[in-house]
């Protein structure tokens, strides 16, 4: 515990100025900010953190997907590092703290462990991810999914963004090598542990007046596209008994879902969510003869949401019978959830506990780059409040006293784990 004394506070002045100058980087001034993956802004943002990296005398990496590493070389580099960080991209018309958050109280808590002198036998890396937010190529965390091994060159050249933009053409482009993808790779013992920090997105510590949670799980997301066709016909010709509507049988569909989802014992905390729904033809005096929506379900258990999707298809079979119409379900993505692990959990409520902040357990609904992460490596994440739970929304913030904490207590479990043979 002696270290505790000699670690100096976080600076609240460093942390907002990098916070404020990360934010310089925006699209659209005035209307929140928008920094989506591989635009010259987002460009433009990783060269200012890097440098500001380098400031700090980190040694500074930028990898093939644009994820910027800023390492402090532990006594014994031979070891795993010891990794922390989270995403610079954001959503559209988002926030300033979403991701960023992570990034900065990661450069903070690093800056604090070399300014207290303590020995770390681990390298101890920040990492700045690229593209963590779909909202461009329509996929999350792109740059942690190509370190967990989950993209492909062919995936890279199969996304495209609304202009029509492939991902491979637009990262060459700007720069980088869309083929040495696996380069970033990393494989189980690489990583010795990771700790995210990122705002909560939710109310709870707000609600509970607790400076941090220490999250217990993080969800994932199954994502699947329904096609219900029925059959086309005249709205005042067609009797109500014998007509096949696409849309009463989606509706009909959209609220089993919600049953299901509602009813679920088998976990902790689940969602489930229709939020796109495209008719046709989709006119006032035409019967729907076709309807496509999306389910997006999401869960912390893998086997409640193994259990829960095999139940949803069960009934949107049976409701597709009864109605007579047909019925095609496409999986697009199955991602597994990851649960921390309890000993960094521990770490994190230990080292919280010992600065003299409260905290609390949760459950994280949104998915973060730790959920790609903890595919190799055993992850812990520390939420610190967002203001009335608002997040992806120029609204979102995060007060300073919030970060100073959270850097404070990642620098003190960064330091913990670092000197550890085995979590
Ligand atoms: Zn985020």
């Amino acid at each position: 515990m002696e270290r505790l004394i000699t670690m100096p506070p976080a600076d609240e002045a460093r942390l907002n100025r990098w916070i404020n100058g990360i934010d310089q980087f925006n699209d659209t001034v005035g209307d929140g900010t928008t920094r989506h993956y591989m635009t010259a802004t987002e460009c433009a943002c990783r060269e200012y953190i890097r440098s500001e990296m380098e400031k700090l005398g980190l040694r500074v990496e930028v990898d093939c997907m644009g994820n910027v590493h800023g390492t402090l070389p532990g006594t014994e580099p031979e070891l795993a590092p010891v990794w922390t960080g989270s995403h610079f991209d954001t959503v559209l018309h988002g926030g300033r703290f979403d991701g960023v958050a992570g990034v900065v109280t990661g450069m903070e808590a690093l800056h604090l462990i070399a300014s207290s002198g303590a020995a770390h036998r681990r390298d101890l890396t920040v990492i700045a991810y690229g593209g963590e937010e779909p909202a461009r190529f329509g996929i999350g965390c792109i740059g942690s999914r190509a370190m967990a091994g989950r993209l492909s060159v062919e995936d890279l050249k199969s996304l495209r963004d609304q202009d029509g933009t492939v991902l491979y053409d637009e990262m060459k482009l700007r720069g980088f090598d869309p083929d040495a993808i696996a380069s970033c790779r990393r494989k189980e013992g690489d990583v010795f542990c990771s700790l995210e920090l990122h705002i909560e997105q939710n109310k709870v510590l707000e609600e509970r007046d607790l400076p941090l949670g220490i999250v217990k799980a993080i969800c994932s997301a199954l994502n699947f596209v329904v096609t219900v066709t029925g059959q086309a016909a005249h709205a005042g010709g067609m009797p109500m008994d014998v007509r096949k509507d696409a849309y009463a049988a989606a509706c009909e569909m959209s609220l089993a879902l919600e049953s299901l989802v509602r009813e679920n014992r088998l976990s902790e905390y689940c969602t489930g969510t229709v939020g796109y729904v495209q008719l046709s033809p989709n006119a006032p005096n035409i019967i729907p003869g076709q309807v496509q929506f999306t389910v997006d379900i999401r869960d912390c258990n893998a086997a409640s949401k193994d259990a829960l999707m095999n139940a949803v298809q069960d009934e949107f079979q049976k409701i597709a019978e009864k109605r007579d119409v047909g019925l095609r379900m496409e999986l697009q993505n199955n991602d597994k959830p990851v649960v921390s692990h309890p000993v960094l959990m521990a770490a994190l409520e230990q080292h919280a506990a010992a600065r003299g902040y409260e905290s609390c357990e949760l459950i994280s609904g949104p998915f973060h780059d730790s959920l790609f992460l903890g595919t190799f490596t055993p992850v812990g994440m520390l939420f610190v409040p967002s203001k009335a739970g608002l997040s992806h929304c120029p609204e979102e913030w995060t007060d300073s006293k919030y970060l100073k904490a959270g850097a404070e207590v990642l620098a003190d479990a960064l330091l913990d784990v670092a000197n550890r043979d085995t979590l």
